[in-house]
């Protein structure tokens, strides 16, 4: 039984005290009243499968019942926290966390967010290499901070001030809309599978592509080279972009070979949600001196981490570097029993079963609707990119985007929303989700996408 605040009191304490920036998914956003595992309930009791809830924090299900019991009874025993003392549940977590790791990662250290374990790893890479600069590619989402809001590269997200220094961006081998194309060259299954056949190194698109990141760095970048290359393994909030197959290892292996460091940015492609790798950089065959991870980490519980070199971590040690939260006895109890899950309910096979499904469902949508422009993406994390017109790729506008999605959640389906345009719809659910949610998410987009072409949207 719903108990909180009205719906119409919610709206005004939001306009009148609430930061205005936060953009809600809806037009009438949802007031929700409780979640379990891939259902949200609204304050009427109404239910909603939730097709986003993986992007923002839940990896494993809404109050998955032993992450929530985890952290219950850790908030019975202690909550101080502070890296000045020492608790076990932090040091039980740390081991399990390298363990998911390719050995040389074995050092960790616990932050809250994505933003912090970005910052934190251009740090390490700035001090390790003693060089300043760092690239990043165009569309990029790296954080909210002054350094990774400049490392983010989708104007959206940025406000007119003055950029962090030594940060450069170079083109993102855009597959769809980009001037080489080289969509058949993803790493997807439903487009490798019918499509790609090209030999390693010899796609077209990706040579151009490569060609230009080659021209950032001797551009932009001291003779010197650069501290770091970032990249997300997929670019999510860009409206889940594919990098071609054997771009990133290549960009690997040119900041490899000037001394720079890689860091690869799993926020979102961590934790078995791309279905064939626990991480996302593991399809893309390169080693990253350093991954950053946050979101699902904990399944809702703030939490971020990142993971490096015993030799990289050493740079640290010349001063002190204190975070009050990080590493905290209830996000560490909290994401050790969501390792547990993962590998018991084999949730990294689940994404790949349910989301290699849906990603094929999805892509008869394509073939059916003249707005549909693009299907995207690897595991649960998918995205549908609507467009004016296929043979243009014009993204359609936000009025009929928002129209798309709030007729989805009035049928009972959340969906997120991505994109520079805002036009691609994001599929990230809960990892628990089943087939019968799958069938159910391509059946309420078929309807909502046959009455929109009717013009009865
Ligand atoms: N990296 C990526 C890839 C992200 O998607 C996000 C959040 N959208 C961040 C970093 C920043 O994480 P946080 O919001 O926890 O600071």
């Amino acid at each position: 039984k719903y108990q909180g605040l009205d719906y119409d009191t919610v709206q005004k304490i939001k306009e009148a005290h609430v930061v205005p920036c936060i953009k809600s998914l809806n037009s009438k956003p949802l007031l929700i009243n409780e979640a379990h595992m891939q259902w949200i309930y609204d304050h009427t009791g109404k239910r909603y499968l939730d097709m986003f809830a993986g992007i923002v924090t839940v990896s494993v299900g809404h109050c998955h019942p032993r992450v929530t019991e985890a952290a219950k009874s850790q908030l019975d025993k202690l909550l101080h926290c502070s890296n000045l003392f020492q608790h076990s549940t932090m040091y039980e977590y740390t081991k399990k966390l390298v363990k998911t790791l390719p050995p040389h990662l074995n050092v960790i250290y616990l932050v809250n967010s994505g933003s912090e374990a970005n910052e934190l790893a251009i740090l390490l890479a700035r001090l390790y290499t003693k060089k300043q600069d760092v690239i990043a590619f165009n569309s990029a989402y790296h954080g909210g901070t002054h350094l990774t809001q400049t490392l983010t590269a989708l104007a959206t997200y940025k406000y007119p001030r003055n950029n962090a220094p030594g940060i450069h961006h170079a083109m993102m081998p855009d597959v769809y809309r980009g001037i080489w194309g080289g969509a058949r060259c993803r790493y997807s299954p439903i487009q490798t599978k019918r499509y790609c056949e090209c030999p390693p190194n010899q796609c077209d698109a990706t040579n151009k592509f490569y060609e230009q990141l080659v021209n950032a760095f001797q551009y932009n970048v001291p003779i010197t080279g650069a501290a770091a290359l970032i990249a997300e393994s997929i670019q999510g909030v860009a409206g889940v972009k594919e990098f071609p197959r054997y771009f990133l290892r290549k960009a690997y292996e040119m900041i490899k070979s000037t001394d720079g460091l890689f860091i690869s940015d799993e926020v979102q492609t961590g934790f078995g949600r791309t279905g064939d790798n626990f991480w996302g950089f593991e399809m893309h065959g390169v080693s990253p001196d350093i991954v950053t991870m946050a979101k699902g980490i904990a399944n809702g519980l703030p939490m971020g981490a990142v993971a490096t070199t015993t030799e990289i971590a050493q740079v640290l040690t010349k001063a002190s570097h204190f975070n009050t939260f990080g590493g905290n006895p209830v996000s560490c109890a909290a994401a050790s029993a969501v390792l547990d899950v993962i590998k018991d309910e084999e949730l990294q096979a689940n994404c790949k079963e349910v989301g290699t499904y849906l990603l094929t469902q999805l892509s008869k949508l394509r073939d059916q609707f003249e707005i549909v422009g693009d299907v995207r993406g690897k595991g649960l994390m998918i995205g549908v990119d609507l467009v004016q017109n296929k043979e243009t790729r014009v993204p359609l506008n936000s009025r009929h985007m928002s129209h798309i999605l709030d007729s989805c959640k009035d049928i009972g389906l959340i969906l997120g929303r991505g994109g520079l345009s805002g036009n691609v719809i994001r599929i990230k659910p809960p990892m628990c989700v089943t087939m019968e949610d799958a069938k159910f998410t391509y059946d309420v987009l078929h309807h909502v996408l046959t009455k929109f072409q009717n013009k009865k949207l």
